[in-house]
């Protein structure tokens, strides 16, 4: 089961762990993913949700945005408190050679550019931090961000292993924050460790979950809370409707000159609203 773990660690380090299979399957059935878009948006969907793993408001929201230079960009991804996650990507079926590791392209898909990351609460101004996309790995630019823009040090793993049918083996997250006043020699050996963890990916294909990722990363943490993690947008065909009225008459009766229907598409989710040519007819005597 797609969940996330939150948890603390001998008083040090602020840690989370997601797994997130489904949720990124999901993401590749309704964006018709290429196997390298399938990481890239799978790893922005489980970084949203991670970053969304300090949220005390159900009303809170973090967008992520990496606006690269890559064939795959730009890319959004959302996650709110309860992790709900949605995102897409401009160029999902683009799919690139295998970089030199003989890992899924990421960072040459994302390529360099700009990352904002924009935190959303109801009734405040939203947020927005903006750093250079440092690897496009996705989750060395989180950490990078957290680093510069939020002063907070902190380590970031995210892997989706995507199987040769385009199946999403694996998909996996960690977030390591340092509290303030830890130690160096804390630090050094905590990299050490995070330096000889492999890949994220292949551990949860053999069956790692984030308790036993942590487990192994730092024993006898404390386990603070754990959220499930699904795909789901919020999208609804009264929100299209309310979109196509603001386009006025004149525009209405354009469409239904050269169609006898129109179909919205949330950019979100990929779900489809059909309006008929009855439905269109009804909005433009209100319009
Ligand atoms: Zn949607």
């Amino acid at each position: 089961m797609d969940h996330l773990v939150i948890g603390l660690a001998y008083g040090k380090f602020r840690i989370a762990a997601i797994t997130g299979k489904d949720t990124v399957e999901e993401a590749r059935k309704r964006h018709n993913l290429s196997h390298t878009a399938t990481a890239v948006l799978g790893r922005s969907l489980l970084g949203a949700g991670l970053l969304a793993s300090s949220f005390k408001s159900d009303k809170e929201r973090i967008l992520l945005q990496f606006r690269g230079d890559g064939p795959v960009s730009p890319i959004v991804a959302m996650a709110d408190r309860n992790v709900n996650v949605r995102g897409y990507c401009e160029n999902p079926q683009v799919e690139l050679e295998l970089n030199s590791q003989g890992k899924l392209d990421v960072g040459g898909a994302i390529g360099s550019g700009m990352l904002y990351v924009i935190r959303e609460r109801d009734n405040y101004e939203p947020y927005t931090g903006t750093v250079p996309i440092q690897t496009g790995e996705v989750g060395d630019d989180l950490a990078y961000y957290l680093q510069i823009s939020e002063q907070v040090p902190s380590a970031v793993g995210l892997g989706v292993l995507v199987d040769p049918t385009g199946e999403v083996r694996s998909a996996a997250g960690l977030l390591v924050q340092v509290l303030p006043g830890v130690p160096e020699e804390d630090i050094i050996q905590l990299e050490e460790k995070l330096m000889n963890l492999g890949s994220l990916s292949h551990r949860f294909d053999q069956g790692e979950t984030p308790e036993s990722l942590l487990d192994d990363l730092f024993e006898g943490w404390n386990k603070l809370e754990e959220r499930p993690l699904k795909f789901a947008c919020d999208c609804s065909k009264e929100r299209f409707q309310r979109g196509l009225f603001s386009l006025g008459r004149e525009e209405l009766s354009d469409l239904l000159e050269t169609q006898q229907s129109v179909e919205t598409v949330c950019r979100f989710c990929g779900e489809k609203y059909e309006f008929s040519r009855e439905e269109i007819e009804e909005l433009m005597k209100k319009a």
